[in-house]
This record gives structure tokens, C-alpha cells and sequence, in this order.
């Protein structure tokens, strides 16, 4: 027999946790299930968190696992949800870690599992991503202020990417990797802000536990840089709720509306499974926080015109 919770929570980031805790104090029932990989673990300190600036990704979530655990009716498992499905009363959720299966019946479900990141193919990128070479301009963009900086992309963001690091150096090259994305019009606009644009196809990325030495190109050139950021594609795995008929977006996120409800009725999502681009730890931890502040109400009922105080 599967156990029964008020409120299953998939995904224990940033979003989950602050949901799982807003709703156990809440008096709710509430299995958190998390597979444990927390999207920024390729980075050492975690920035920007409010009193938490310069926390590692990984204590971060233990203090958020730990608060939620301290309250009656708080439960964790650390597995992958591999199917939702709706049943009788709400949903039944299938996980599998190791080869060991369970499940779980939950009233409602609320989907944080977050996005999945794919760095372009270029050697030695993976072994300075999170150190030297980062994807979150708004996160580490301080940490790298004032110096020689690259910015690798091959996606139609990245003269908008180039513009907004220029807050934070004036030596800044845009490496398209061979890639069209940068036009000849806004190649002038970056030139006159002092931004080069390099079009050539990038090999690798040079440097040893020391630090990075530069980028380099395919015919041999080394382009000497000491950190930059890259532009990753990002998608959603959210094949487990297939079962449920949700509606996804064009960009394989869950549609809501602006209270966190999906298109079946009893099925949630926040942080970063809804959202069209990355957010930050906080502002995935705000959104936890107020979709689980609707879904408490909805359970309740009848609150539908108080629903406007959790915009
Ligand atoms: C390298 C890097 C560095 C970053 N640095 C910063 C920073 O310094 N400051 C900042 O504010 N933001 C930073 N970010 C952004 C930040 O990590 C995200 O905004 C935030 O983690 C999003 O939170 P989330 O809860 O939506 O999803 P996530 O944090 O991605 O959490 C999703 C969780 O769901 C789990 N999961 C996924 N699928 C399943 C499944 N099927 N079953 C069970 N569990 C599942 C995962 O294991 C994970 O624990 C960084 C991101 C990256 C990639």
C-alpha cells in the first residue's frame, strides 16, 4: 500500500523546499521527493541568497532540508519520481532510485524538478564550468569584475548577454563558436561599447588548477581570458508527468497560471519548471513559497477571492 500525504513535492532545489516548508507549517501532510542534483552544484558558493550570500549550493539546501524536517508531518525521500498519474482523490506517484522502487498517493502534486543545462561541445568547458566559466551573469558576474572575460554562445542572446556583462568589465570578447548569431548590426553596437566579436569555431578551453588561460580556437589560437560565461541551452525533463495530460509550452515548461496551477486540476509547478528562462535561488525559493501559500488554500476551499493576496 502506497502512504498517502496531502501534498507531494517533486523536486528539493530552492522552489521545493520553500514550498514543502510553507506547507508543513501549514498543518499539510508533505512528501518532498528529490533525486538530490542540485542544478548549480558545478559552482562552490551560491550568491545573492539574502543572508545566505556566499553559501555553498549543497549546505544551502541541507539547512532547507533540515528546517522542513523539524515539523510534524514533514517527510523526505530521496528517489526520482518517474510517473505521476491522476487517481481517485488525487495523484499516485511512481519513484525509482538504485533499482529500488515505491510510491506515493498525494491529494495534490506541486512540480519543482527545475531545468537541465547542455554546455556546448567544447573541450575542457565542463572542467572550468561553475569555477571560471559560468552560465548566471546576475550570480557571478561580481566575481568577476574588472577582468579579461569571454562569452561563449551560440544561441540569438547572446549580444543582449554581451551588453549586460558589460557591467561588470570593459574587456569582454564574444565568441560565437562559428555560429550566426550575432548580426553585423549588433556587432557595431557591441564594437562601440568596446566589445569584439570573434566568429571563429572554439576548440577548448586552456588552463590548469592554477586558472584559466584563455580560449582556445580551432586553428591553434590561444585568446588569452581569464574567466567568462557561457550560454547554455536549457530544457525540462518533465516526461514523468506525461501521464497527466499537463499542458506544456513551446519550451517543454508546464503552463500555469499565475497562481502555480497547471492545466489539470491538483497539479502545481514553481521555480524553474515554468519558467521561460533561469531564475535565481531567491526568487525559485519566492516562488515555491507563494505557490505553496495557493495550493494550502485551495485545499481548504471556498478562498477563491483571497487567492489575489498570494500574487
Ligand atoms: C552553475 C550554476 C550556478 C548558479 N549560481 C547561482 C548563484 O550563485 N545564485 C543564484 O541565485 N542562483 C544561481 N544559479 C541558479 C539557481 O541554481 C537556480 O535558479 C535554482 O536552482 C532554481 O531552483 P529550482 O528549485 O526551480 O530548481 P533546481 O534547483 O534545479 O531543483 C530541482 C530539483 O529537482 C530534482 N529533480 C529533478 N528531476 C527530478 C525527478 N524526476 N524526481 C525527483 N527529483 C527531481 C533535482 O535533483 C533538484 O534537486 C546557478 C545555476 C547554475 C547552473
Amino acid at each position: 500500500m502506497s502512504e498517502r500525504y496531502d501534498v507531494a513535492v517533486i523536486g528539493g532545489g530552492p522552489a521545493g523546499l520553500s514550498a514543502a516548508l510553507n506547507l508543513v507549517r501549514a498543518r499539510r501532510r508533505v512528501l518532498l521527493i528529490d533525486s538530490n542534483r542540485p542544478r548549480n552544484s558545478a559552482t562552490l558558493l551560491s550568491h545573492g541568497y539574502l543572508t545566505r550570500d556566499g553559501i555553498s549550493p549543497l549546505e544551502l539546501r541541507k539547512l532547507g532540508r533540515e528546517e522542513f524536517l523539524g515539523y510534524e508531518g514533514a517527510e523526505h525521500r530521496q528517489t526520482v519520481a518517474t510517473d505521476v498519474r491522476a487517481v481517485d482523490g488525487g495523484f499516485e506517484i511512481a519513484c525509482e532510485f538504485r533499482g529500488q522502487e515505491s510510491s506515493a498517493l498525494a491529494e495534490v502534486v506541486l512540480v519543482t524538478t527545475g531545468l537541465a543545462e547542455t554546455l556546448p561541445d567544447i573541450g575542457q568547458l565542463r572542467a572550468f564550468y561553475g569555477t571560471h566559466v559560468h552560465s548566471c551573469i546576475e550570480c557571478d558576474g561580481y566575481g568577476k569584475r574588472d577582468e579579461p572575460l569571454a562569452l561563449i554562445g551560440e544561441h540569438p542572446d547572446l549580444t543582449e548577454r554581451a551588453l549586460l556583462l558589460s557591467q561588470w568589465t570593459d574587456d569582454l570578447i564574444v565568441f560565437t563558436n562559428g555560429s550566426d548569431v550575432v548580426s553585423s548590426r549588433d556587432e557595431a553596437a557591441l564594437a562601440a561599447r568596446g566589445i569584439r566579436v570573434d566568429r571563429r569555431r572554439v576548440a577548448s578551453i586552456a588552463g590548469d588548477r592554477h586558472g584559466m588561460q584563455g580560449v582556445v580556437l580551432e586553428d591553434g589560437t590561444l585568446v588569452p581570458r581569464t574567466g567568462g560565461f557561457v550560454r547554455p541551452e536549457w530544457s525540462a525533463a518533465l516526461d514523468y508527468v506525461a501521464s497527466t495530460g499537463a499542458a506544456l509550452d513551446p519550451d517543454g515548461l508546464l503552463v500555469v497560471d499565475g497562481h502555480g496551477r497547471t492545466s489539470v486540476p491538483g497539479l502545481y509547478a514553481a521555480g524553474e519548471s515554468t519558467a521561460p528562462g533561469p531564475q535565481q535561488l531567491i526568487v525559485a525559493a519566492g516562488d515555491g513559497a507563494r505557490v505553496a501559500a495557493v495550493i494550502n488554500r485551495d485545499l481548504i476551499g471556498g478562498l477563491e477571492h483571497l487567492a489575489d493576496a498570494v500574487q
